[in-house]
């Protein structure tokens, strides 16, 4: 059993992110893909955790890119000072992409009128391929006359890359043979993109021959495995976020108490009810009422009835919890907190959605 964590003082609730952590996390990939180069993705702002702490950690560790997915995302880091080479690849029909060459940040192009709209801004490019996720990307008919387009514009092609499905080995090799295959048209086109990528954190892991010149890690760098029957522990990745609060609230009850809306548990036995204050409104996932558990005081206890919108309780028996004591949700289960995975399981989700949902209420502080 791990020692009793220390009480932060810090309020209600926040989420610890372990910069240390991710400069960590990054020295273990990059030297696990080398000599591919590392793309730290910090979309969706660093995955919850906070954009600008984790760019600048993972910009310190030795990541070569940052990749985002709007444009507005790429700005902001901008804004902030961060000078890294970028990459956005979400774009609306309106999307101005003037603010993209002033901040030297590359675009990732999948239309024909995006590529128009690039070489007009004089933007440097990234050429996004469908090879099979059906999402954005051209479509491999359409990739020739892309190719050709970029040509006649002239436009500068640093990169061409695409994204896997994570489906199958096989599903991967069949998408990794017709990326091949389009890279082989470009050169024919004359493009010779410096930078051809095509694997995230799954691929990167497992699969060297899909690295090509960078890999894309996410979930990685946040210390998280890309999917099941992955060990980020055994690589050496270290979980980024530990989500806390402080017991607002202690009740001793009886046997046969009803426990939040809709009583969907009633106490057994005369027992202590502990209230925490975060709720679904800060990404504590609802769907996990009733079957998650928490850290407090070094001793793992259930949820029990609905997690509401900004609270649940916690059923401690006739442990000695006070107000204050702190409540550990999710970090790095060596300390004996549960995993953002066993969150995920009790959801009926992915570690991704758990991390990215924490929201605005929780400050993030940044542990250097
Ligand atoms: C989100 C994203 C990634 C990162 O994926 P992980 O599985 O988190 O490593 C990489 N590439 C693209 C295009 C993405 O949208």
């Amino acid at each position: 059993m791990s020692e009793h964590p220390p009480t932060t003082g810090r309020g209600l609730r926040e989420a610890r992110i372990d910069l240390g952590a991710v400069r960590s996390n990054i020295e273990t990939l990059r030297a696990l893909v080398a000599p591919a180069l590392t793309m730290a993705v910090v979309k969706a702002d660093a995955y919850g955790h906070g954009a600008l702490g984790v760019a600048r950690a993972a910009v310190e560790a030795g990541a070569d890119w940052l990749g985002v997915a709007d444009l507005e995302e790429a700005l902001a880091l901008r804004a902030a000072g961060i000078d890294a080479p970028m990459l956005a690849w979400l774009h609306a029909a309106s999307t101005d992409f003037v603010p993209a060459v002033d901040a030297g940040v590359d675009l990732g192009i999948s239309t024909l009128d995006q590529l128009d709209r690039a070489a007009t801004a004089g933007a440097t490019v990234q050429l996004k391929l469908n090879t099979g996720l059906s999402r954005n990307g051209f479509e491999p008919e359409d990739a020739p006359a892309a190719f050709a387009r970029a040509v006649e514009l002239g436009v500068r092609v640093r990169g061409i890359f695409s994204h896997l499905s994570n489906t199958s080995r096989a599903d991967d090799d069949a998408q990794l043979a017709l990326f091949e295959a389009l890279l082989s048209q470009a050169a024919d086109a004359g493009l010779a993109p410096e930078l051809r990528h095509l694997a995230a954190t799954e691929a990167a892991i497992r699969r060297p021959e899909l690295r090509f010149d960078l890999v894309r890690t996410g979930i990685g760098m946040y210390g998280l495995p890309a999917a099941d029957g992955v060990d980020a522990a055994a690589l050496g990745l270290r979980p980024v976020m530990t989500l806390a609060g402080t017991v607002a609230n202690v009740r001793r009850v009886d046997a046969g108490a009803g426990v939040s809306y809709g009583f969907t548990h009633r106490t057994q036995r005369p027992t202590t009810l502990a209230l925490v204050p975060l709720g679904y409104a800060d990404g504590v996932p609802r769907a996990a009422s009733n079957r998650a558990e928490v850290l407090i005081a070094g001793t793992r206890q259930p949820v029990v009835g609905r997690i509401a919108m900004d609270q649940f309780l916690v059923d401690v028996g006739d442990s000695p919890v006070r107000v204050g004591d702190e409540v550990v949700l999710w970090g790095d289960s060596a300390t004996g907190a549960p995993s953002v995975e066993e969150w995920a399981a009790w959801a009926g989700t992915i570690n991704y959605e758990i991390v990215t949902r924490v929201g605005p209420r929780i400050p993030r502080i940044p542990v250097p």
